[in-house]
Order: C-alpha cells, then structure tokens, then sequence
C-alpha cells in the first residue's frame, strides 16, 4: 500500500499515519520528523533546517526534495510507504510525481483531513511531545497520567519550539498559502 496523508498542522496526519503504518506494516516516512531528527543531531541539514522551521516556514525544496527521493529509494518502501508532511508544495509533489513514475510506481490512496483553523490552534498550542520516545500528547485532550512526564520512558515532555502560539499562526498562513492547493491537485488526478 501507497499513501500520502495531507492536511494542516495539527490536523492529526502524525497520528493517523502512525496507526495505518503500523496495521499495513509499511514505514512512516514524515519529513517533519526527519528534519527533527537532523536538528537534535546537529547535522548540516538540522541546522539549514531549524532555521525555518522554528519561523513557521517551509524548508526550501531543494533540501527536501532530496531527502524523500533518497528514502523512497531504501529496499524498506519496496512494498508500499505512507507519506506523511511530504509533499507540501505543488513543486514537491511535481518532483515526487518524477520520482514514482522513475520507479514505475503510483500512490494506492491519497487521504485529506480537514480542520479548522481555530482547531488548529487550540490543539498544537496544547501540544507536548516527549523528547525520548516522541510520544505525543495534549494538556487537555491527551494529558500523560502523571503531569508532564511520559507514560512510556518517564521523560519530561516538551513544547515543540514551533508550536509557540506566534509559530502556529505562522505555520497555518504557510499551509493555506503553500499546501492546501495540493488537495485540489490530487481531487483532479483521481
Ligand atoms: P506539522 O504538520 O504539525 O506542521 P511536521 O512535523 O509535519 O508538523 O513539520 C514540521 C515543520 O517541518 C514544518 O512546519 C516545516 O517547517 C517543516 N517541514 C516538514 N515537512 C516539510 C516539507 N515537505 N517541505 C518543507 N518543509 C517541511
Ligand atoms: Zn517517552
């Protein structure tokens, strides 16, 4: 199975894909999370990365392009992926277009999930993440059973730098500017 999650920030794709990643056995491909990953590990993409991250940006395509062309290539998506927070501009799904075409492949199913803005931000200003085992979770919605420590690996969960109530605002102007055309791209395809 082939998937692609859209949808604004905070719109739960993470969570979804988690689930129907783990019930298809296909890995969880979120360019969100590799960009974090590079970020606590300092590499020379963390650090072009944070950059725009932390504004509500988007990472320019040129840098991530190349990484989910790179990690659609490893033998582990030979038999389906879902893709999470990739494509975010009709620029990226264009190139991802060459990229399955390339490898003779096409996405099975392209999911939407549709939220509201004023949604949107009560659920991501509430946000907490924890650092170890990126388990997420909500102050209200979600809350860890002992305050502010994760249930799994009792590490002190965290904000997301980016989900400063200044960043999320940010985030939604670059979704409804930059992402949410997408929809309509793939609503004409089927
Ligand atoms: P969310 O969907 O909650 O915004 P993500 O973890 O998917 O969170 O992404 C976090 C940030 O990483 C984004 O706000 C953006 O700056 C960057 N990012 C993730 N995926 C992409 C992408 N495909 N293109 C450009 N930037 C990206
Ligand atoms: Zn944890």
């Amino acid at each position: 199975m082939r998937i692609m999650i859209l949808g604004a920030p905070g719109a739960g794709k993470g969570t979804q894909a988690i689930r129907i990643s783990e019930k298809f056995e296909i890995p969880h491909i979120s360019t969100g999370d590799i960009f974090r990953y590079n970020i606590k590990n300092n590499t020379e993409l963390g650090i072009k990365a944070k950059e725009y991250i932390e504004k509500g940006l988007l990472v320019p395509d040129d840098l991530t392009i190349d990484i989910v062309k790179d990690r659609l290539n490893n033998s582990d998506c030979q038999n389906g992926f879902l893709l999470d927070g990739f494509p975010r501009t009709l620029n990226q799904a264009e190139a991802l277009e060459d990229v399955l075409s390339s490898m003779k492949i096409f996405l099975d199913v392209v999911l939407n999930i549709n939220i509201d803005d004023d949604i949107v931000i009560k659920r991501l200003s509430g946000r907490r993440v924890c650092p170890n085992c990126n388990k997420g979770y909500h102050i209200d919605y979600m809350p860890p059973k002992v305050s502010d420590i994760c249930d799994g690996c009792n590490t002190k969960i965290i904000q997301r730098k980016d989900d400063s109530e200044e960043t999320v605002l940010e985030r939604l102007k670059t979704y409804h500017n930059q992402t949410k055309p997408l929809k309509e791209y793939y609503m004409k395809k089927v």
